[in-house]
């Protein structure tokens, strides 16, 4: 199937028949269908303690973050010794094999440890995301580059890029509390790997004072994203001093402090007092000025989310401190329309707003992990309406190439077979065309065959820029 911007036939969750036909029939107005509220249920108790190295762990010790923190597990020699008989050998090698060839390094909370399944862990959801399997890995798509959003290309000083006009992202280092295997920040966080050496991003004053006073001397900049690595890593004394020093830029009207920290480490939020007091008082700093202060989070699937969550949101909230969500659409692990929904929905109830749904970004190591463009578009099709809108994620892609994000609907051109998608981004770049790639698994097998060879690559990806409408 080929399709147009203006041609978006041929979906499977297309509705079968006419909406007149379904008020006929079952939808009539008023009528209820049966409501799901498993999204209201979290997990209870001391679940940690299925884990055997964590056995005699009580429920204070494991709110501590400095106890999660110690604890977390960086070696895969690590996982044996907590894991126990739990973590059969062929698994271990699995994965130890695995961490010779990605470019993100292994580390998982306790916390994260404890959610996994497993019982199944070649099948769990959550393991998928941060420990990779060399079973289950697929070569790297031709056309991927690292730093394939071209952050660095766009960064006027070093850890800092300035792409939107009114907009800087600020990294503002380079470690995290867990390293993801979807981080599309990948040339840069955490240690360098095996397979790869990484740009050095590390929290010094001298680079954030030059930061800090670009933004002051760039009047346009409204909106700074304090990311990294994860601000979760950041020491009490500094989350204080960003926020402060960017309080005290008078065009600076919005700043969002990015972290996964929510869903894999919340006793943060419950246990570090002096991190958390620094935050809710820039919150109140920020609340007088006129200014918008958020926290970004990162839950990718509804078992993150468990009844210590709920406490440290419900301190948050009760802070006033608004917090968003964006989530990575990833191959089994949340690209079906219920774990989605059920998603969306328990954010919701945990007052999180779901902000974006992000097609996964084109990260050497993942492309088990990616989906395509088409199920990305079904998938939004599929679950807008299951709640209110304004906690209806926006589905994107991060256009490879640094042109933002776009919509995943607006393409210019989109082909399932050769799996290519072409974007543009006129308030961006003008005059510039971004291309995302399908993962090559996902299509045909003729077009598989195709991949193979350059020439053939070649005129797939000519012929795609050639049905762009303009430039
Ligand atoms: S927490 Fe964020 S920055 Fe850190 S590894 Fe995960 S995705 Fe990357």
């Amino acid at each position: 199937m080929e399709r147009s911007a203006n041609d978006k036939s041929s979906n499977r969750h297309l509705p079968l028949v006419s909406a007149e036909e379904s008020e006929t029939s079952s939808q009539r107005p008023g009528s209820m269908r049966p409501v799901d509220v498993s999204h209201r249920t979290f997990s209870e108790g001391e679940f940690w303690r299925k884990i055997p190295g964590f056995e005699a762990i009580d429920e204070a010790t494991f709110l501590d973050h400095r106890w999660q923190v110690k604890n977390s597990i960086t070696k895969v020699a690590g996982l044996k010794a907590v894991l126990g008989e739990r973590l059969s050998d062929d698994v271990i090698e699995d994965i130890a094999e695995a961490f010779r060839e990605v470019p993100m390094a292994l580390r998982v909370s306790p916390y994260l440890l404890a959610l996994m399944n497993w019982d199944d862990p070649k099948g769990d959801p959550i393991r998928r995301q941060f420990i990779p399997l060399a079973s289950r890995s697929l070569p790297d798509h031709p056309k991927l580059s690292f730093d394939s959003l071209r952050e660095q290309a766009d960064a006027p000083l070093p850890g800092l890029t300035h792409r939107y006009p009114d907009k800087v992202l600020l990294l503002a280092l380079d470690t995290c509390p867990v390293y993801c295997r979807f981080c599309t920040r990948s040339y840069a966080v955490g240690p360098d790997q095996d397979a790869v050496a990484k740009v050095s991003l590390k929290a010094t004053t001298s680079r954030w004072e030059a930061a800090l006073n670009y933004i002051a001397r760039h009047p346009q900049v409204e909106d700074v994203v304090i990311s990294g690595g994860d601000a979760w890593n950041l020491r009490a004394d500094q989350i204080d001093t960003l926020g402060q020093r960017l309080l005290d830029i008078e065009h600076v009207r919005r700043f969002r402090f990015a972290s996964k920290g929510l869903a894999i480490l919340p006793q943060k939020i419950l246990t570090d007092n002096a991190w958390f007091d620094n935050l809710a008082r820039l919150n109140e700093r920020a609340r007088r000025q006129g200014v918008d202060m958020m926290l970004h989070t990162h839950f990718n699937h509804p078992v993150e989310a468990t009844w210590i969550t709920q406490q440290a949101m419900l301190r948050l909230h009760q802070a006033g401190i608004h917090v968003r969500n964006q989530t990575v659409l990833q191959r089994g692990v949340n690209d079906d329309a219920p774990t989605l929904t059920r998603l969306n929905r328990r954010l919701g109830y945990l007052n999180i707003h779901p902000y974006y749904v992000y097609v996964h970004d084109m990260v050497r190591g993942t492309e088990t992990l990616r989906t395509s463009i088409k199920t990305a578009c079904e998938l939004e099709i599929a679950t807008r309406g299951s709640t209110a809108g304004f906690n209806t994620p926006t589905f994107v892609v991060d256009a490879p190439g640094g042109g933002g994000k776009r919509c995943v609907h607006s393409f210019d051109h989109y082909d399932d077979q050769s799996g290519i998608s072409v974007y543009r981004a006129p308030a961006v770049k003008a005059n510039e065309a971004f291309l995302y790639f399908d993962p090559i698994d996902t299509l045909p097998k003729a077009f598989q065959k195709r991949w193979q060879h350059p020439e053939q690559r070649d005129a797939m990806v000519a012929a795609a820029k050639r049905r762009i409408r303009r430039l």
